[in-house]
């Protein structure tokens, strides 16, 4: 009983509850609970979420909340402000319903400032013009369109939410062109709510003017959605706030380290320094300073929701290619964007396989813009990953026959060959494809460039510099063949 209990809660955790943060709201959509005759009572009846209370929720959720009122409109909530604050830098998915209209440049610049990367906000701007404010009405389409563009140019994921009345219908296809090109999501909504003004249960002096859409726009029950268009920057934080997703639709580095860390994940302050008394002040390294900073998925690269895919290239692998023991000016994929010009995203990550290599490569190929090139750095043919319980971003551990808990049944070569080749197929002759590997079995049975150690970086077990230049000119040189 015990464990069904344990499962149930478990299960409790991962679901993104929704919540009406207070009674308020400036709007009067015809169409909302808000004008109904039977709802006034429980509008008075309500009052605003006390901080401390929203702390225990957002404590308890492990993957994200949801602000959508259902009698609120949950930026007029008095302490809104300090809800998202609350709720920044917990990496945790969390979305807000709003008609946006109403508040001023200072609450926008603040609201903005909390949770990028995080936080979803969703605008309910019902056509592509001035004619939404016959719905929201009270709302200000000039202004909440300033709004979504402001969030989208500050990396917010901005999603346009746009119910379909018979004054909006003709424009769905416009609607979506104009999603593209603004770079928003867009999602519509079929609703069969009500289009009857005069029902008793409408507050009287409701300002009814909707007329139904085309039955093909109507829902059979309450409502329906779709979507017209879906940005990368949206699917990825749509990734952040599922347990089923995690792992398969966003790129998780997971290299466990913090956000500065100094030593490599297997060396220590100590031993630099009984390596500096041996090596004496021509050590390359001897007064260098090394700082490992992680984006919020784990790559030493920038946020992932920052990145212009399209024009960057992708260097997928394990501790070599994420540049352990040496500082990110050194590493291969730094040299590498400096030789080619372009951005170079790292996806490195320590103590990888190839398993999770190509993991990461086919979210890439589903989840976001495909790259210029894809460059595969490939680690031993004996790793592994499995994922970790333990670990809320989804992260994973990493397995090698030197380390406890290998599990030698399966054939991890042979399975990581397949991983390999389904790898190509997904990108060879599509883009630049380069592969190679610093191990020189690994090398001999994928039959790819064997890139050797010319040197040692801090730690005397990765590359050193000189390795790193040589390895980016060889992939420079590889993927410029290819027309790069
Ligand atoms: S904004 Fe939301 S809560 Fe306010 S009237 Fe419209 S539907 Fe109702």
């Amino acid at each position: 009983m015990s464990r069904i209990t344990d499962e149930y809660v478990k299960m409790q955790k991962i679901c993104r509850p929704n919540i009406d943060a207070s009674h308020r709201c400036i709007f009067r959509c015809p169409q909302c609970i808000r004008q109904k005759i039977s709802s006034q009572e429980q509008i008075k009846r309500s009052f605003d979420l006390e901080e401390h209370n929203f702390k225990k929720i957002l404590d308890y959720y492990d993957y994200g909340i949801t602000f959508c009122g259902q009698i609120s409109d949950p930026i007029y909530h008095p302490k809104f402000l300090n809800l998202l604050k609350m709720c920044n830098g917990e990496k945790k998915a969390v979305r807000i319903a709003t008609v946006g209209s109403g508040k001023s440049n200072a609450w926008w610049d603040e609201a903005y400032s909390y949770g990028v990367g995080e936080n979803a906000w969703y605008f309910g701007v019902d056509g592509i013009d001035k004619k939404s404010e016959l719905y929201r009405i009270g709302s200000n389409f000039d202004d909440v369109w300033e709004r979504m563009k402001q969030g989208r140019d500050l990396g917010h994921v901005i999603v346009w939410q746009y119910i379909i009345f018979g004054y909006n219908e003709h424009e769905v296809d416009r609607a979506i062109e104009i999603a593209r090109e603004e770079n928003f999501s867009l999602l519509f909504i079929n609703t069969n709510r009500g289009f009857e003004p005069k029902t008793v249960s409408l507050r009287p002096n409701v300002d009814f003017k909707l007329t139904k859409p085309d039955k093909k726009y109507q829902a059979e029950r309450l409502k329906t959605e779709w979507w017209g268009h879906g940005t990368a920057i949206f699917k990825h934080w749509r990734g952040v706030g599922t347990k089923n997703s995690i792992g398969n639709t966003m790129l998780i580095g997971g290299n466990r380290v913090g956000p500065n860390r100094l030593w490599e994940q297997e060396s220590s302050e100590k031993e630099f320094k009984r390596n500096k008394r041996e090596l004496g002040p021509d050590w390359y390294y001897y007064n260098k300073k090394i700082k490992y900073k992680f984006n919020s998925n784990g790559f030493r690269a920038p946020e992932l929701h920052t990145i212009d895919w399209a024009n960057s290239v992708v260097v997928l692998g394990d501790s070599y290619t994420m540049g352990d023991g040496n500082p990110i000016e050194d590493i291969a994929t730094s040299l590498l964007q400096d030789m080619l010009g372009m951005p170079v995203i790292n996806l490195g990550i320590s103590g990888t396989g190839i398993d999770r290599s190509c993991w990461n490569s086919l979210i890439l190929h589903e989840g976001y813009q495909h790259p210029r090139a894809v460059v595969q750095l490939w680690s031993s043919m004996h790793r592994y990953a499995e994922s970790d319980e333990e670990n809320k971003l989804g992260g994973y551990k990493h397995y090698s026959p030197s380390r406890k808990g290998f599990c030698p049944k399966h054939n991890w070569s042979e399975r990581n060959k397949m991983y390999v080749l389904a790898d190509r197929v997904l990108w060879k002759d599509k883009l630049p494809y380069y592969e190679a590997s610093v191990f020189d079995v690994t090398a001999e049975e994928l039959e790819v460039d064997y890139l050797s150690h010319l040197d040692l970086g801090r730690d005397l077990k990765h590359w050193g510099r000189e390795s790193n230049i040589a390895a980016a000119e060889t992939i420079a040189t590889n993927l410029k063949k290819q027309g790069l």
